[in-house]
Parts: C-alpha cells; sequence; structure tokens
C-alpha cells in the first residue's frame, strides 16, 4: 500500500534536541528527515557549549602557571596564541559536525540540507522541493538578541566571539547572563581588560543571591570590572575600535562590544502562520507539556519553545517528543530539579530552588552555609574562596537546593542533583561519609544552621 506521507516524522534542526528527537523516531520504526540549513549539532556544538568549554580551559591556564609557583614550579616564558586556539576549536568541531552526521545517518535518518518552511501542517517545503510528514517537529532553536540602541550594528554577538580574528586587549560585554559572564571570564582569562555592562543591581538574576555576590567578588579580584545598574546607551565607531557610551556617563574605548542580552527563538520566516501554530509575545512556540503545539501533529523541542534554555533539556524533550508520537505511550519532561552551571572563573553550580525561592514555597526553611579556602590555594597562595550552600525543608528534612561556586562546581552538584532527584533529606547527606580531601565532602559535613 503506498504511504500516505513521505515520511512520519519531518523534524526542522539538526541541533541538540531535533537530532535526538530524529534518532528516537527513527529508532521506533518511523521514517525521519531532518533539515539543517546551517551546521550539524545546532548552537551547543557549533557556537555555544561546547567551543564555548574549549574556551574556558584555554583561559585557566594563565591562573595554573601563577599557582604553580607555589608547589614549587618555575614556569619559563609563556606566549598565548588566539590563532592556534581558534584552529585547533574550529577542528574539533568539524569533527563533531560529523559525528552527528553519522549518528543520524547510521539510525537511518535522511539529512536534508537547506532551510525548511511550512507549507501546511503536513507539508514542508526546501526550495522548491516539497515534502510531506504525518508529524512534523521544529527546533530550529534560538538567535542571539540585540537591544534596540543606536550603534547596536558595530556590535559582536558570541556567534561572533568565537570567530575573532585576534584577541581583544579590551572588550566591553554587556548583559549580566550565562553569556556574558561565562565570557567575561574567557577575555578576561586570557588577558583582555574586560568591563561587564549589567542593567540590574547584580548580575546572574535567578541564580541563589550568594552564590550571585560571591562570584562578583571573585571576578571584581580578577580584575573584571564590573558595572552594575547601568546600561548600554550608544555605541561609536572609534580610531580601530568603538566607544560605549554609558547610562552612567561613561564612555569606553574597547576593541569591541558585545552584547549578551538574551537570545530569542528562531521563528521568523518558518511559515508557522500558514499553519496556525502558536507563538508567544516574545515569538516562541507554546507546547504543552509534551511538547505538542496549538496544532495536533506539530511538535517543537528545545529553544524555540523557551522553555529551560539548556542542551540537556532540549535533548530530553526531543527524546519524550518522539516516544510522545512514535512509542507506546506519551512522554513529558520533569522540570524540577534541572541542575546547570555558568562556566565562570570559578564556576558555579546549582540544583533545585534559590534560599529566596524556598522562602517564598515553604515559609521557614534552613540554610547551611560554608565557605572556605581551597586546600589548593594554601600553597598557591591565591585569594580565592570555595563556597557551598544546602537549602533545606525543615518539616521534611528534605534537601531543596545545593549551591556551589569553585573549583569544579558543575563536575560536584551534577552528583548532588542524583541525590535531590531522589529526594534526599538533610539527614540523608550527614550520613553520607565525605571523600577527603575535596571540597564536595563539605556537603555532607555541614552541621551548623546559618542564623535566618
Ligand atoms: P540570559 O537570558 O541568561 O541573560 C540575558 C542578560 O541580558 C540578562 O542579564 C538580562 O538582564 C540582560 N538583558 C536582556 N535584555 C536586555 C536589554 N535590552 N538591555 C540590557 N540588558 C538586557 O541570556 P544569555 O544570552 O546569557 O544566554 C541565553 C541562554 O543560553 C540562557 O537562557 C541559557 O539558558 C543558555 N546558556 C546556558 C549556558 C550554560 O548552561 N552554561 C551557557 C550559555 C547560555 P535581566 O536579568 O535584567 O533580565
Amino acid at each position: 500500500m503506498a504511504q500516505k506521507y513521505d515520511y512520519d516524522l519531518f523534524v526542522i534542526g539538526a541541533g541538540s534536541g531535533g537530532v535526538r528527537a530524529s534518532r528516537v523516531a527513527a529508532q521506533l520504526g518511523a521514517r525521519v528527515a531532518v533539515a539543517e540549513e546551517r551546521y550539524l549539532g545546532g548552537t551547543c556544538v557549533n557556537v555555544g557549549c561546547i567551543p564555548k568549554k574549549l574556551l574556558v580551559y584555554a583561559s585557566e591556564f594563565g591562573d595554573a602557571f601563577a599557582d604553580a609557583a607555589g608547589f614549587g614550579w618555575t614556569v619559563g616564558p609563556r606566549r598565548f596564541d588566539w590563532a592556534t586556539l581558534i584552529a585547533n576549536k574550529d577542528a574539533e568541531i568539524a569533527r563533531l559536525n560529523g559525528v552527528y552526521e553519522r549518528l543520524l545517518t547510521n539510525a537511518g535518518v535522511t539529512i536534508v540540507n537547506g532551510r525548511a518552511t511550512l507549507i501546511d501542517a503536513h507539508t514542508v517545503a526546501i526550495g522548491a522541493e516539497r515534502v510531506t510528514a504525518k508529524y512534523i517537529l521544529i527546533a530550529v532553536g534560538g538567535w542571539p538578541a540585540a537591544p534596540r540602541i543606536p550603534g547596536a550594528e558595530l556590535a559582536i554577538d558570541s556567534n561572533d566571539a568565537f570567530h575573532l580574528h585576534a584577541l581583544p586587549s579590551r572588550a566591553v560585554i554587556v548583559g549580566g547572563g550565562y553569556i556574558g559572564v561565562e565570557f567575561a571570564g574567557v577575555f578576561a582569562g586570557l588577558g583582555a581588560r574586560v568591563t561587564l555592562v549589567h542593567r540590574g543591581p547584580l548580575f546572574l538574576r535567578g541564580f541563589d543571591d550568594d552564590l550571585r555576590a560571591a562570584l562578583a567578588e571573585e571576578m571584581r579580584k580578577r580584575g573584571v570590572e564590573l558595572r552594575f545598574a547601568t546600561q548600554l546607551e550608544r555605541i561609536e565607531k572609534h580610531r580601530d575600535g568603538v566607544r560605549a557610551a554609558l547610562s552612567d556617563g561613561a564612555a569606553i574605548d574597547a576593541d569591541f562590544v558585545m552584547l549578551a542580552t538574551g537570545r530569542i527563538a528562531n521563528t521568523r520566516g518558518l511559515g508557522l502562520e500558514t499553519t496556525g501554530v502558536t507563538l508567544d509575545g516574545a515569538g516562541a512556540i507554546v507546547v504543552d507539556r509534551y511538547s505538542r503545539t496549538s496544532v495536533e501533529n506539530i511538535f517543537a523541542v528545545g529553544d524555540v519553545t523557551n522553555r529551560r534554555n539548556l542542551t540537556p533539556v532540549a535533548i530530553a524533550e526531543g527524546r519524550a517528543a518522539a516516544e510522545t508520537m512514535f512509542g507506546r505511550r506519551a512522554l513529558a519532561v520533569d522540570y524540577d530539579n534541572v541542575p546547570s552551571a555558568v562556566f565562570s572563573h570559578p564556576p558555579l553550580a546549582t540544583v533545585g530552588l534559590t534560599e529566596a525561592e524556598a522562602r517564598a514555597r515553604f515559609g521557614a526553611i534552613d540554610i547551611y552555609k560554608s565557605s572556605f579556602r581551597p586546600l589548593k590555594h594554601t600553597l598557591s597562595g591565591r585569594d580565592e574562596r570555595t563556597f557551598m550552600k544546602l537549602v533545606v525543608e525543615p518539616k521534611s528534612d528534605r534537601v531543596l537546593g545545593c549551591h556551589m561556586i569553585g573549583a569544579d562546581a558543575g563536575e560536584i552538584i551534577q552528583g548532588l542533583a542524583v541525590a535531590i532527584q531522589c529526594g534526599a533529606t538533610k539527614e540523608r547527606f550527614d550520613a553520607t561519609i565525605g571523600i577527603h580531601p575535596t571540597a564536595a565532602e563539605e556537603f555532607v559535613t555541614m552541621r551548623e544552621k546559618a542564623a535566618s
């Protein structure tokens, strides 16, 4: 019998969410095609998590060389070559693009190179070609958003930051989210003078206030200039670079201004209006808990839905959507206790509720805090503190949140996220034996409640 549609599933966008959904659907027996107009692997692989972390590693060597002296090392002359770093990073990304291609083709997924747009609820166009599918999954991600200010076109965004021809000697970064904070650390760690401008009183809104304050202190110690409660008003060309005019009257000359003021869903020009898929006020696709849009057979996952814009969340949504479409039962993603890390200098990571969120939800809560100089820095002499915090609900004794700033915070919090997901109590934390000497053991040895 002839098939009614060319494919069971047509996925638009081969990023983290789209690739996972394609592979799971194919494993479940669906005939799948995925269209990609730019690069396999999407933001995370090409201009996000992966190259960012490689740049973060590069920016940590300066500290390592300086710290080595206290351990008896004499480190010889040092020179950093940006072009080598970028070339090696690009080679690794090209390798990953190939890995993604093989993952898809080995799963039996057809890759369509080009921009796909919707013609109706079951038809997409790629150039002159028309393809039909029973289900369509939109996984087109997001794109950097720039504030409307004079001279905004002179600025760079995070996509550009991965392909700069030279390391800046002076950079202004605007925005106090993950991207602004991480790139401030990267450029400063590699030797640039960095000013971070943020409109709010403190950056990283939504993170635990103690972590936000601790990071501000650590970044200032490292020479990053933090200008809070300040807006960028204007960018002008100036000599070889630019001049950033700020709301506090300051004018900063720099090689570039980088705008890290958030990202918006990539929904423009997709043809969504022809299908009746509902968008929210910010242009993101509205979906239910199964990632189904307002059109029965069209699903959407990842940043284009603007839920939790993190790669592992997009992957979980992609898998759940594929299971819902082709598996035995509908699957929804659990958004409680999503851990995340900011790869700042030092890094910070968090799982569960912040102190403020827990107080708002439960009223009285117990807080345990620990701030200490890490063992390594007793000899390195570096003035850096590690800070950890547990948020506990006294009635149930459940640990609602774990927060940390310090070396390896992401690695440590990932492990604790399992305990939080299992509903661990403070008593279970206390009954856990530490690994000595580590920083992480502090999470199982905090006994004194902090004064509220
Ligand atoms: P975020 O939404 O995290 O932060 C945007 C920042 O820009 C906020 O500080 C915001 O301020 C500020 N801002 C927004 N609009 C304006 C404006 N018009 N003028 C001045 N400031 C403005 O976005 P990012 O770009 O940092 O990151 C995008 C997404 O990527 C994040 O949501 C995150 O989920 C993801 N990501 C995750 C990473 C990780 O897991 N390590 C790393 C990088 C990105 P305010 O707080 O006042 O709104």
